[in-house]
């Protein structure tokens, strides 16, 4: 090692990311990142590419919106723009049931407190006009909760995450819609975890007004590419009329570089913030992989091979609270409850990633992002299993082996 060169290359090993996100980028995706030449952000190669990530974009959202592009970053970019458009004293109702609805709401606070509510408490705002109704943990929010809610305070704003993976938990994107339309709220949605994995089309939730999503989880591309966002054109005249504080993650500035002008596309971008040549090509081939595999099939795919896991861990005999297609979040069995942290840390140190939730109940989450295969449920079980055993568990693995042989070979027999 050289006096000026303090560490040695940084190695980062192949794992298996069985968590909640980022989930396995594809390899098609990688090698397009590797591939991509060093071209500048107004290169016409780079410009058309995200030009043509914009159009594939509003396919694998189902939308008509002109405004539907990439946030450069990762989920919580993307959120940060969706959510500018909360201005100091806006009311707005905040429905929280876990970790990242709730920093949703933190982010909501922030921007729609006044000057002296920030001031008061700068990291925590408190603020009358942001109202969060706290639904349990392992619940989802259903549409009497949202009825009930923008019934009472009318808000201008709604938010919800459709799904929350924090405690693994489909919320009722229907309802939220139903009840924002009939109540005149917009409603805005934390759609991080649900874009690429479940079978929808924003179009058919008119109640909604901005969406914002991710680039690691569904949609199979790299963290810190682009972050999917649309928004209705009834939310950029609202953000046209009051304005927002950010240059950076202003959705009417942001559009211009994916060619949205003046709510209309146009052949090119012009210039808002540099752009990476590597990650344009990274997100323009998982979208085109998305597309390819079709978003319906996607879905099917991890319906079928989450029920696959849910027999697994419940064959050994943990108990599932989670209603996602993209997770598994379980409490363990008796004799190992009070030792989630132990056996996740243990998983880890093997590189199998798995993860507990980050708040309160300590459960853990095992997800299967990119990882729609029978070879690969059946690791992810066995390596579970062994992990328990390793703590004192008393594992039946034959009655295992039999619910997956059960589950897959029903899969043959349908063919
Ligand atoms: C993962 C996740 C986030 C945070 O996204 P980052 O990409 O980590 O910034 C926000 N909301 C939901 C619902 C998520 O699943």
């Amino acid at each position: 090692m050289s006096e000026i060169v303090p560490f040695p290359q940084l190695d980062i090993p192949e794992t298996i990311a069985a968590g909640p996100g980022p989930g396995n980028t594809d390899a098609r995706v990688l090698a397009r990142y590797a591939g991509a030449g060093l071209a500048d952000h107004m290169h016409a190669d780079v410009l058309r590419g995200m030009v043509e990530c914009k159009t594939m974009l509003r396919t694998v959202m189902g939308t008509d919106n002109v405004h539907t592009f990439g946030v450069a970053g990762t989920g919580g970019s993307g959120l940060d723009m969706l959510f500018s458009v909360g201005m100091p004293g806006d009311k707005v109702v905040m429905f929280v049931n876990g970790t990242f609805s709730g920093i949703d709401g933190l982010t909501v606070r922030m921007k729609a407190a006044t000057a002296e509510e920030l001031a008061a408490n700068p990291l925590d705002p408190q603020t009358a006009n942001v109202i969060t109704i706290d639904v349990p943990h392992g619940q989802s929010v259903t549409a009497e909760i949202v009825e009930a809610a923008l019934a009472e305070h009318k808000p201008k704003w709604a938010a919800m995450a459709h799904w929350e993976t924090g405690s693994g938990r489909v919320n009722d994107i229907q309802g939220f819609s139903d009840a924002c339309q009939k109540h005149g709220a917009m409603g805005l949605v934390d759609a991080v975890s649900s874009l690429g994995v479940g079978d929808f089309r924003i179009d058919d939730y008119p109640g909604v007004h901005g969406w914002a999503s991710c680039p690691q989880k569904g949609i199979c591309c790299l963290p810190l590419t682009y972050a999917p966002v649309s928004f209705s054109d009834q939310y950029i005249e609202t953000l046209r009329a009051t304005g927002t504080r950010t240059f950076c993650h202003h959705p009417i500035l942001e559009a211009r570089h994916w060619g949205v002008i003046n709510g209309e596309d146009v052949e090119k971008g012009t210039y808002h913030r540099t752009h990476s040549a590597y990650a344009v090509s990274a997100f323009h081939e998982a979208l085109r992989i998305c597309l390819q595999q079709t978003i319906a099939q996607r879905a099917a795919d991890y319906r079928f091979h989450e029920e696959a896991l849910r027999a697994g861990v419940e064959a050994l005999g943990c108990e599932v609270t989670s209603n996602m297609p993209s997770l598994v979040v379980l409490n363990l069995p008796g004799a190992l409850a009070g030792r989630e942290m132990e056996l996740v840390q243990h998983c880890r140190a093997q590189n199998f990633g798995i993860w507990p939730t980050l708040s309160e109940p300590v459960q853990v989450r095992i997800g299967i992002l990119n990882l729609l295969t029978e070879t690969a449920i059946r690791d992810i079980v066995t390596r579970f299993g062994q992990a328990m055993r390793d703590l004192g568990a008393d594992i039946d693995a034959e009655q295992v082996e039999a619910v997956l042989r059960q589950h897959y070979d029903r899969a043959i027999a349908a063919e």
